[in-house]
């Protein structure tokens, strides 16, 4: 009797690793499918300056054009070749945070600070003609900071080259607006373009997900997953947040990593 209790715990044992293998083993058939998945994207990604370098160095090689439009060849070479570097260097910078290997480099610094060095990067910042005006809140003033600046400040720059970018209205307004609440801080983006629907929302932090045709101003679609990434390393969040008007994004960090001036 004894015995065959004994076998029966064992074949129950031997069942739940069975199970525990299937499981393993679904898991590891989505993670391989979705390396495809992003390979396929990359290639796709990748082969379509490549194919506009070659063509028209091409055309360059075959000679016979006349000095304005080999100009305009090699300028579009040129322009390609950069935007190649840039995915280049937006696909590492992902898969070195995605893979946990980024190495963080603490400072502290004032908010304010970052939020000024991040405006005058993006190329914003005084109401132009139909320019971006950006509107800040003197809620930042005060907040000081102890985290990554560097990697915060691309998180900021991208979400301002965003609004610059995405938010299209006749008199373009991005407002930064900061909140402080007892454990975190908050720092909201909300421009008055057109803004994201919820059914969109949800994708956007995907990677090479664009919802407007921006392939040929360069853009892999890359910045919010890359920003949301930053966020979790920094150990905060990115979010959008919807019912704004326009479209709004939220960078939220632990208090624990913020204190008073003075
Ligand atoms: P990219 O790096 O190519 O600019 P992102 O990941 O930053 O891509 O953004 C993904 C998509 O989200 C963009 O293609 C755009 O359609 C949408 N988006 C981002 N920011 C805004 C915004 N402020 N207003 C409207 N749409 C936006």
């Amino acid at each position: 009797l004894e015995y065959s209790s004994q076998l029966e715990a064992q074949s129950r044992e031997l069942e739940q690793t069975a199970r525990k293998l299937r499981e393993a083993n679904t898991k590891l058939t989505a993670l391989s499918v979705q390396k495809d998945a992003f390979l396929s994207q990359v290639s796709h990604e990748l082969r379509t300056p490549m194919t506009s370098i070659r063509s028209f160095s091409e055309f360059l090689m075959e000679g016979g054009m006349d000095e304005k439009a080999q100009a305009r060849s090699a300028g579009i070479i040129h322009e390609e070749s950069i935007r190649l570097t840039r995915l280049l260097d937006d696909l590492l910078d992902l898969s070195v945070l995605e893979n946990g290997q980024v190495v963080l480099n603490v400072q502290t610094a004032r908010l304010s600070d970052l939020l000024d060095r991040a405006v005058s990067s993006a190329g914003v910042g005084s109401p132009k003609p139909d320019g971006l005006e950006v509107i800040r809140s003197a809620e930042d003033e005060g907040v000081l900071l102890k985290t990554d600046t560097d990697r915060l400040t691309q998180v900021f720059i991208n979400l301002i080259s965003n609004a610059q970018k995405y938010c299209v209205t006749d008199t373009p307004r991005l407002r930064i607006v900061v909140t402080r609440s007892q454990d975190s801080v908050d720092i909201d983006f909300i421009d008055n373009g057109l803004g994201i629907s919820p059914k969109d929302a949800t994708v956007v932090f995907e990677k090479f997900v664009r919802l407007t045709d921006q392939a040929s101003a360069g853009s892999a679609g890359l910045g919010l997953a890359i920003s949301r990434e930053i966020m979790l390393r920094l150990g905060g969040s990115l979010d959008y947040v919807p019912g704004q008007g326009g479209a709004a994004f939220r960078v939220q960090l632990p208090l624990v990593w913020v204190e008073r001036l003075g």
